[in-house]
């Protein structure tokens, strides 16, 4: 690639992206690796099924072929003098604006003083940063929910007091349930909510809680880690996080999103290069947001990863994008719903939920459904807890003396016995065809018939492993232990 000449360099990034929008399809839109063939038990090689989206996707192709562009022209930014500086300067400061963009927001209009959008690694710590920013006293309260991530509620416990919206059995809880909370006293400081369950897929009604919020003079922090891949981002949200792991750009950069006023003042979360002006030994003049909010060297090929699925999701438009996960989420939650034997999690199949799936299956533990799942039919589907505990133990019914005991046992080292689900989770690439093959799988260890390797449990992981010859599947790690039938 020939390098823009310097009073080109504002449309150098455009080109570009052009380029990738270029090569748009409608959904299903492949990704990088996908059909790889891996090792199953019974010594074939079968085409890889990652049906765990939720946890985190693979690129898209678009997104690798612009992270190949702009390799040749990777160099340091913003106080870089050299061209390729200037470039990839350019690039970054792009990739903020199509993030803020992305968000519903650009960077001067829409409050006074506008937004800013501060690349961090992930949603985890955009949450962390945030938690760290508004400097909470202990005595304040957030109000967040149990459906919320780990990742949403640590950091709030942790800098504040949480008062939790609970929801039903089925997962869910209404714009009222959120308001009552948001009425109690002491009044709260902030309202910190997922954009959607990464174990139900469920939506909590946004636009009315926020709403509702706002009402009460409450600024919302939206986790929408889940959202981000699936749904337009609520652009009246005060904050929003999000991972571009999970919607197809993995190269370690996430955002943080929220007013630039909330930024302008006080210590940054991270003290170091990049975040000031002028530092003396006694005194530090910090630098303006996002800059501040920025110290160390940043993740430029993370931020031009983002930018370009960003371009691709965008160009191929929500409506394609939303027609066709509504179709995956159709087949799948029905279709395992009408399995016998197999428990669909939250609420119905019917719920207008993103493309995710968690369930148990009637005598089968759920991490041997998952080892089962992947040994023998080549399927990644994710199991366990998904780091949101509080919510698992609703859905799956469990008591606080079930927790309790659960607590004890882990406490000595044995997971044996974990409770948890089976989550199979679905996006941009996923075809119906996948979700029958699924289905089709599901089915048979749901029917009650033995496995047809024997399968062993290692007690401090609660995973299961084919044992005998099919133990090794080709990974490094294996090592052999006493076998018990599945
Ligand atoms: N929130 C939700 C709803 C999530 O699903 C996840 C990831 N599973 C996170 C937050 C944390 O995201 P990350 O690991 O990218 O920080």
């Amino acid at each position: 690639m020939t390098g823009p000449a310097y009073h080109d360099l504002p449309g150098a990034s455009q080109d570009r992206t052009t380029q990738a929008q270029g090569r748009l399809a409608a959904p299903p839109v492949p990704l990088v690796g996908d059909g790889i063939p891996v090792p199953c038990a019974d010594g074939a090689e079968r085409p890889y099924l990652s049906l765990d989206a939720a946890a985190s996707t693979a690129a898209l192709g678009p997104v690798l072929a612009r992270v190949e562009e702009f390799l040749p022209w990777y160099s340091s930014i913003h106080r870089g003098a050299g061209y390729k500086s200037q470039v990839a300067t350019w690039d970054y400061e792009n990739a903020r604006s199509a993030a803020l963009a992305f968000a519903g927001r650009s960077s001067g209009a829409s409050r006074a003083g506008g937004d800013v959008a501060i690349i961090c690694r992930n949603t985890t710590e955009a949450l962390n940063h945030l938690a760290y920013r508004l400097r909470l006293a202990p005595g304040d309260v957030v109000v967040t929910t149990v459906a919320e991530h780990h990742a949403n509620l640590l950091p709030w416990s942790r800098a504040a007091t949480c008062r939790y919206v609970e929801c039903g059995r089925d997962g869910t809880f209404g714009v009222t349930d959120v308001g009552a909370a948001l009425d109690k006293r002491p009044a709260p400081r902030l309202l910190a909510i997922t954009g959607a369950s990464n174990i139900t897929g469920w939506m909590p009604p946004l636009d009315g809680i926020i709403a509702a919020a706002h009402d009460r003079g409450v600024p919302v922090v939206v986790d929408a880690a889940q959202l981000a891949p699936h749904r337009p981002l609520p652009a009246e949200a005060d904050f929003l996080a999000w991972s571009g792991h999970k919607m197809y750009a993995p190269f370690g950069a996430g955002v943080l999103v929220g007013p630039r006023a909330a930024f302008a003042d006080g210590d940054p979360f991270l003290a170091g290069g990049g975040a000031v002006d002028l530092v003396d030994l006694d005194e530090v003049l910090w630098t303006a947001p996002p800059e501040r909010e920025e110290a160390g060297s940043p993740n430029v090929i993370g931020a031009v990863a983002l930018q370009a699925s960003i371009d691709t999701l965008t160009g191929i438009g929500w409506n394609a994008l939303i027609s066709h996960e509504r179709r995956i989420a159709h087949a799948l939650r029905h279709g395992l719903a009408s399995i016998p034997g197999v428990c669909l999690l939250g609420p119905g199949p019917d719920a207008g939920t993103l493309p995710v799936a968690a369930f148990t299956v009637d005598g089968v533990p759920h991490a041997l459904v998952a080892a089962r799942l992947a040994a023998e039919e080549a399927i990644g589907v994710r199991h366990g807890c998904f780091c949101a505990h509080p919510y698992l133990m609703r859905l799956l019914g469990h008591t606080r003396g079930d927790v309790h005991r659960y607590r004890e046992q882990v406490r000595r080292g044995d997971r044996s016995a974990m409770p948890g689900a089976v989550r199979a989770s679905a996006g941009i690439n996923t075809t119906g065809d996948d979700i029958q093959r699924l289905l089709a799988a599901v089915a048979r260890i749901a029917s009650g018939n033995p496995p047809p390797v024997p399968y062993r449990q290692d007690p401090r992981t609660g995973d299961f492993r084919p044992c005998g010859d099919a133990a090794g599947l080709g990974r490094p790690d294996s090592h052999q232990a006493p076998c018990s039938p599945g």
